[in-house]
């Protein structure tokens, strides 16, 4: 499934990334830009804005909450959801990573870490190299609640 996301909803645009799926997001487009795109290319529109949700021939979700958690939930219980691998796109540029062999990565990430992972990955467009940290544990935990709830 692929995503466009609204200008107010960022971080609900990186985690949907995190999580895999294919998640558009322009901060600097206006609504008609918005939604030319989402018709363009097949995209579910994630929106606040009720006005923006009612646009004819459309798809879009309204999101009903400020926070991030609810707002994940929401999108994960939609039933045509599809599923995607986790960690395989760069949260920051929406481009599909590549694994790296970890001799590459000596001495391109913190000596501590280099330690103690061993799958890597990194984004062929902005150069970043991503390795499933702590943080994105406990954000998977939190998900897997929101899954067994639907
Ligand atoms: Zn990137």
């Amino acid at each position: 499934m692929r995503f466009i996301v609204d200008g107010m909803l960022g971080r609900l645009a990186k985690w949907l990334r995190v999580l895999g799926y294919d998640t558009a997001y322009f901060p600097h487009l206006d609504d008609d830009q918005l939604v030319r795109l989402a018709r363009a290319e097949g995209r579910l529109l994630l929106t606040r804005d009720r006005g923006l949700a009612q646009r004819r021939g459309l798809q879009c979700l309204l999101i009903e909450s400020d926070h991030l958690e609810e707002q994940l939930g929401q999108v994960l219980a939609e039933p045509t959801l599809t599923e995607e691998h986790p960690f395989s796109r760069c949260p920051v540029c929406n481009t599909p990573l590549q694994k790296v062999k970890k001799p590459e990565l000596e001495g391109r990430v913190p000596p501590h870490i280099f330690r103690t992972h061993k799958d890597f990955s990194l984004c062929p467009n902005c150069d970043k190299i991503y390795w499933p940290g702590t943080h994105w544990a406990r954000m998977q935990e939190k998900l897997a609640g929101f899954r067994h709830r639907t």
